[in-house]
């Protein structure tokens, strides 16, 4: 089937399930998410709804032991499932980057930083003449806006902080200008006043070169503020999904609510801090009916039994069995 040509990743209906002991775990029950050309995608949700296990999925990347059940997978025109391993590793080499939360664990140790910058590059330009010099090396660690970019090209990865190393891993995953960085909480392990700074610095890099960013965060706040679509996650499926804004303000999905007001809560002097009841469940099997219904307040007789259908309002889509309300309707009833 032709696909959209602003589409660099995605996901249909994908089932994987990593198997250990024989005992397997769902960790996508049926998630669907695409990745525009040059757009900032967030992926939400608590720790266990599947967030890193998709955006491992959507490019290729799962580890040997998980198992793509049912669905399909895309990088560009690339089916994932149809493509051997080491096809897959060159397409991620050339299309994609991917940014950790452990930046200095990321690189390798016995190298010194230049020449992984180097290597990056050179990974780039493979098929083109021009051959790789010291300079662009420095350049490409001064865009990321590394002090002393000589200095830093000299050292090994463990003589640098944590913020240092990640603008290196940030340079490395935008060397080739690839159509997406997947970038897995990128700022989880780095110390709270440098945050910002560096999810900046991915955002603005990226943006550049018009390169879809991939963003999975516990940080709501910097989701928020940085990318363009939000997709929440619950139980290994995308529960609502659509335009940052329009989410935040409006969301329809009782798990999306929650989620919100569980994590917003905090930045707001005086409003209330509602921990979401319950846990979040581990699938063996596919869930009978919403994976959220044991823990959710607008639970109707038919949630736990049937998988509830895609309902698209102004472009947020909820998978929800709660009626849809427009958006816009719901706004002016609380006018
Ligand atoms: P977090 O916020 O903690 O990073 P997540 O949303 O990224 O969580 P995943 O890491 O994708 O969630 O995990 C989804 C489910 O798959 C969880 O039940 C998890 O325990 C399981 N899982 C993830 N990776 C593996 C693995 N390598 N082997 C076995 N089970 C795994
Ligand atoms: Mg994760």
């Amino acid at each position: 089937m032709p696909r959209c040509a602003h589409t660099i990743l995605e996901g249909r209906d994908l089932v994987v399930e990593y198997r250990i002991r024989d005992e397997p775990v769902r960790a996508l029950d049926d998630a669907s998410l695409t990745v525009a050309r040059a757009e900032v995608l967030g992926i939400v949700g608590e720790s266990g709804s599947g967030k890193s296990t998709l955006g491992l999925a959507l490019s290729g990347a799962l580890p040997r032991e998980a198992r793509i059940h049912s669905g399909e997978a895309y990088v560009e025109d690339h089916p994932v499932s149809g493509t051997g391993e080491r096809a897959l590793r060159e397409l991620r080499r050339r299309r994609l980057g991917f940014v950790f939360q452990d930046p200095i664990g990321t690189l390798d140790p016995t190298a010194r930083v230049g020449r992984q910058v180097r290597w990056a590059l050179e990974r780039g330009a493979a098929g083109r003449s021009r051959s790789t010099t010291s300079d662009d090396v420095h350049a490409l660690l001064a865009q990321v806006r590394l002090p002393e970019p000589r200095a830093v090209a000299r050292s090994y990865p463990h003589q640098l902080s944590g913020g240092m190393a990640q603008r290196v891993s940030i340079a490395i995953a935008l060397a080739n200008r690839p159509a997406a960085v997947i970038a897995d909480e990128p700022t989880a392990a780095l110390d709270a006043s440098i945050q910002a700074e560096i999810l900046e610095l991915l955002v603005d890099q990226a943006r550049r070169h018009d390169t879809a960013v991939v963003l999975m965060s516990h940080d709501l706040p910097a989701v928020r503020r940085y990318c363009d679509r939000v997709a929440v996650m619950y139980g290994g499926r995308v529960v609502e999904e659509g335009p940052t804004a329009r989410l935040f303000e409006n969301p329809a999905h009782p798990y999306t609510r929650a989620l919100l007001a569980s994590a917003l809560g905090r930045e707001q002097p005086g409003s209330r801090v509602e921990a979401i009841p319950g846990q979040p469940p581990v699938l063996r099997a596919a869930a009978a009916g919403c994976a959220f219904a044991p823990r959710c307040d607008s639970v109707l007789p038919d949630c736990s039994a049937t998988r509830p259908e895609v309902h698209d309002v102004d472009g947020v889509r909820t998978l929800c069995h709660l009626p849809a309300v427009p958006v816009h309707r719901k706004d002016r009833s609380h006018a």
